[in-house]
């Protein structure tokens, strides 16, 4: 074990001390830390035995351990914690040292400690870490921003302990300045809500519309992870659905309420504020929503009638439209996220590496799926790329799924099956490819009861017109 370790953690609980052990098992000395410093020895004569990994029983024993500039990596809840144990911190630092926080941090706070720290002469990085507990360990996606300064000294140490695709370059590198490393890690965790829900609407068509039983749903599962649609959250879809207790599928016995934390929720509110139509992942936080309300749905579905879903048709061609839809609306979503993250770069002046972006995310996450490769490839081909669907790959996808994808939306219209993403998706496709939207008759209802005005096709752009519609003085 080196004199001085080459990093500091606070925080063991599941995520820190996995990060530790990730850090150690590449050759790096830790020195780890918590509030509650009964935690710290239990970690040394426990999981850390052997390990070159070594403990902190106060702060300032903690900053003595560290090689210059120090590197101090905070894995605590989010929130006050964070700030509390940068005030701490503070007065045992040296100009230049790095203060680091890899919690699900919400990114104006990352903004506003990035310019705190950086005004008292220290450097802060604010990142992402996706993977949970297992990727902390193996290797995680890691999503860094915050003072560029800071890069340098930490890149290697963390490129090592990230995860890697199959070419060898690893699921992390540097986001961009201030908040922008913790933006990144919310919209994937939006994203996220996305493709669950994505997939959770076509379990139920299929269930409920097709008839498909726990086998066959395991079975088309299965053979999607094959092929376009290969990804994590399929890959366990699959499993789960494989699952049995005493012989009956387990999932089928869990409440069907969700939860969330409300990064997904953070999403879609930045997406309001800044006017980009995010409406899949905002459809999702929004079925969560709706699907915690049980006992009111419960009521209602003793009083509100719809149609009884009646399949009819060839089985195996509407489970391959099914798969169209799924892959066309994921689609959407990460068009919608990347339009999100252009407009966020714009407002706050980050400059975004949206190939890079896509590789960060392509393994050791959540989301991660070979489809993030042929992101990475179309932001590599133009990296100004306006949206993801006019990339020629992701356009003739498009137009590939769109039948299928159609198919699938009105079946479900039709048989009462809700699908408000992949409906949605839909929706914003329609509305993304349509030259003329019927915004001339709100502009006009605007102009009538507002006198907002209004531009005309007929005369140049930013000229406006009132019209006294009702003739009256
Ligand atoms: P956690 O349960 O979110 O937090 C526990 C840690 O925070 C403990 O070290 C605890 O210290 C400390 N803490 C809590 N309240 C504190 C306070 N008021 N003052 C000082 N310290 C306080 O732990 P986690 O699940 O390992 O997650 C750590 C961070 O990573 C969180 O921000 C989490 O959102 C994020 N994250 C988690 C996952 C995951 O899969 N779990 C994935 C990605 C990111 P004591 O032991 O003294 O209570």
């Amino acid at each position: 074990m080196k004199n001085l370790s080459d990093i500091g953690l606070v925080g063991l609980a599941v995520m820190g001390e996995n990060l530790i052990l990730n850090m150690a098992s590449k050759g790096y000395t830790v020195t780890a830390y918590n509030r509650s410093v009964d935690k710290v020895d239990n970690f040394l004569a426990g999981r850390a035995q052997g390990k070159t990994i070594r403990g902190a029983h106060s702060i300032e024993e903690l900053v003595a351990s560290l090689a210059k500039p120090r590197k101090i990596m905070l894995m605590v809840k989010a929130g006050k914690p964070v700030d509390d144990f940068i005030e701490q911190l503070i007065p045992h630092l040296e100009p230049g040292d790095i203060i680091m926080d890899g919690g699900n941090t919400h990114f104006p706070d990352t903004n506003r400690r990035t310019k705190y720290l950086e005004s008292k002469g220290l450097l802060f990085i604010g990142t992402g870490v996706s993977g949970g507990e297992e990727g902390a360990l193996i290797g995680p996606s890691i999503m860094p921003g915050g003072s560029p300064k800071a890069w340098p000294f930490v890149k290697e140490i963390f490129q090592n302990i990230a995860a890697k695709v199959d070419d060898g370059s690893p699921c992390c590198d540097w986001v961009g300045e201030n908040g922008a490393g913790h933006f990144v890690k919310m919209v994937h965790n939006g994203i996220e809500y996305g493709d669950m829900q994505l997939i959770c609407e076509a379990y139920h068509i299929l269930k409920e519309y097709v008839g498909l039983n726990a086998d066959e749903l395991h079975q088309v599962f299965k053979e999607w992870n094959e092929g376009e649609l290969d990804s994590y959250l399929i890959e366990i879809t699959r499993d789960i659905l494989g699952y049995r207790e005493n012989g009956e599928p387990l999932v089928e016995k869990i409440l069907d309420t969700a939860g969330q934390k409300g990064t997904g929720k953070w999403t879609g509110v930045i997406a309001l504020d800044l006017g980009i139509p995010l409406t899949l992942i905002s459809e999702a936080v929004f079925a969560r929503c709706l699907s915690s309300q049980k006992d009111e749905r419960v009521l209602a579905s003793t009083i509100l009638s719809g149609p009884t879903p009646k399949f009819e048709g060839d089985k195996q061609a509407f489970i391959t439209d099914v798969r169209h839809a799924l892959l066309a609306s994921k689609i959407i979503s990460y068009a919608q996220g990347y339009l999100l993250m252009r407009e966020a770069a714009k407002e706050y002046g980050w400059n975004l590496n949206y190939g890079g972006i896509a590789l960060m995310w392509r393994g050791g996450c959540i989301i991660r799926s070979a489809f993030l490769g042929k992101i990475k490839t179309a932001f590599d081909a133009n990296p100004n790329l306006q949206n993801l669907l006019l990339d020629d790959y992701f356009k003739d996808a498009m137009h590939a799924a769109q039948g299928g994808w159609r198919r699938v939306a009105a079946a479900a219209i039709a048989n009462g099956i809700p699908a408000p993403s992949i409906t949605s998706a839909l929706s914003y496709f329609d509305g993304y490819r349509t030259a003329r939207l019927p915004a001339n008759l709100l502009q006009a209802q605007r102009d009538y009861f507002g006198a907002h005005t209004y531009e005309r096709t007929d005369k140049p752009r930013g000229e406006f017109f009132h019209t006294n519609w009702t003739g009256r003085g």
